[in-house]
């Protein structure tokens, strides 16, 4: 059945581009495990303290000296 593997591999492709496209557009409640910006891990206390956080402490104050 090519056509049903093709569908599932393609409706997981979708499900792992939601999961990407929620992570970027949903700053609140899940943090990264790795800065966005540096790919830096990030502490397990910074993930707690900064719900939602995609940047370790060096890039999140870079980022928002860029914004200020
Ligand atoms: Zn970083």
């Amino acid at each position: 059945m090519d056509l049903f593997d093709r569908a599932s591999e393609l409706e997981q492709l979708q499900r792992d581009g939601a999961i990407a496209h929620t992570r970027k557009n949903a700053p609140h409640g899940i943090s990264a495990t790795e800065c966005e910006d540096c790919g830096a891990a990030i502490p397990a206390a910074r993930q707690a303290a900064a719900l939602g956080c995609i940047r370790c402490i060096s890039c999140q104050t870079i980022f928002e000296k860029g914004q200020a």
